[in-house]
């Protein structure tokens, strides 16, 4: 039975970040990534807050640059879905494929969406990112939301298309200089004080009842993207592991790095550090054994 040093679950910037350093070090981590490469990241307007980039970059450019340094640095991702997580002398690891061993784990595996409850027959019109539409063109599209990822789905999609953002409250929580763009972009409508009471299909179009203080309100759209907060993505960790995630963090032998642990502090750089973070621990553990 084969036992891996290191395994990292999730190819988006801090599984990339983690990886690469460890390749520094001269060690071979596994990765594992269930969808594509840059995770959350490829969503992603302008990224301008990212070190090196003056003028901003596009999250899936950015993104391609972090697939060549992967390639260059000679990290192969394996694309699994890891299914269970567990833990007794050493991690085992489950995927469709197959099972597992590794000594070391580093989970990276991000947040994923706050789901609405919506009728199936929209399912093919109903989104929680961006990046599966990114290429439509001409059509209606409502953003319910009100946070940064909202408006930044919102000003993303409104070079092509046009946009109406509904949000249920009266507060918006993003970035002012979005808010600002927003506000300038012909393409756009806000909407406040509009929640969302019903969903049906018309053909190829979605209608929206909502709930304004004029009373109800219809919006139609060729597709919607739910934008309303994000979780931790920890679903397959085992009920054993749960309880000794702790314990396991303090000995060196799991490590978790960017979004799935930094709660509302969600940024490319921050997950990256924390990758690098981790990589130099681990390199330290595995010298000191
Ligand atoms: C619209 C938008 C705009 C943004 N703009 C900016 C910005 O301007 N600046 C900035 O710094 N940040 C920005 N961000 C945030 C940035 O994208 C995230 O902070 C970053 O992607 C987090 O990286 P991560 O690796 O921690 O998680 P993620 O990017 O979420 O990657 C996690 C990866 O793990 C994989 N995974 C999950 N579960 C499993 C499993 N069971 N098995 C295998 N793989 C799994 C996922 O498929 C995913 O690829 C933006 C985000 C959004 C949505």
């Amino acid at each position: 039975m084969k036992i891996e040093d290191v395994t990292i679950i999730g190819a988006g910037p801090a599984g990339i970040a983690t990886a690469i350093q460890l390749k520094r070090y001269g060690l071979e981590p596994l990765l594992l990534e269930k969808g594509h490469i840059g995770g959350l990241l490829v969503n992603a307007n302008l990224v301008e807050n990212y070190p090196g980039f003056p003028q901003g970059i596009s999250g899936m450019d950015l993104v391609n640059l972090f697939k060549a340094q992967l390639e260059r640095a000679g990290v192969t991702v394996n694309f699994e879905e890891v299914l269970q997580l567990d833990y007794d002398d050493f991690f085992t690891i489950e995927t469709p494929q197959r099972k597992l061993y590794s000594r070391i784990v580093v989970i990276a595996s991000g947040t994923q969406p706050r789901e609405f409850d919506f009728p199936s027959e929209v399912s093919d019109r109903v989104f929680y990112e961006v990046y599966p539409i990114a290429s439509v063109e001409g059509e209606r599209i409502a953003i319910i939301g009100a946070g940064d990822a909202a408006f930044d789905y919102a000003l993303n999609l409104s070079r092509k298309n046009e946009i109406a953002i509904l949000n249920r409250g009266e507060k918006r929580r993003c970035l002012p200089l979005l808010w600002e763009r927003t506000k300038s972009s012909p393409q756009i409508t806000y909407h406040e004080k509009a929640e969302i009471s019903g969903i049906e299909k018309a053909g190829n179009e979605i209608i929206l009842q909502c709930n304004t203080p004029n009373g109800k309100q219809k919006f139609q759209a060729n597709y919607v993207i739910f934008a309303i907060g994000r979780t931790a993505q920890l679903d397959y960790l085992s009920a054993r592991l749960r309880e000794r995630t702790s314990e396991l963090e303090e000995q060196g032998l799991l490590c978790l790095v960017g979004d799935v642990k930094n709660d509302i502090y969600r940024q490319t750089s921050i997950a990256v550090g924390d990758g690098v973070h981790a990589a130099m621990k681990i390199c330290a553990k595995i010298e000191e054994a």
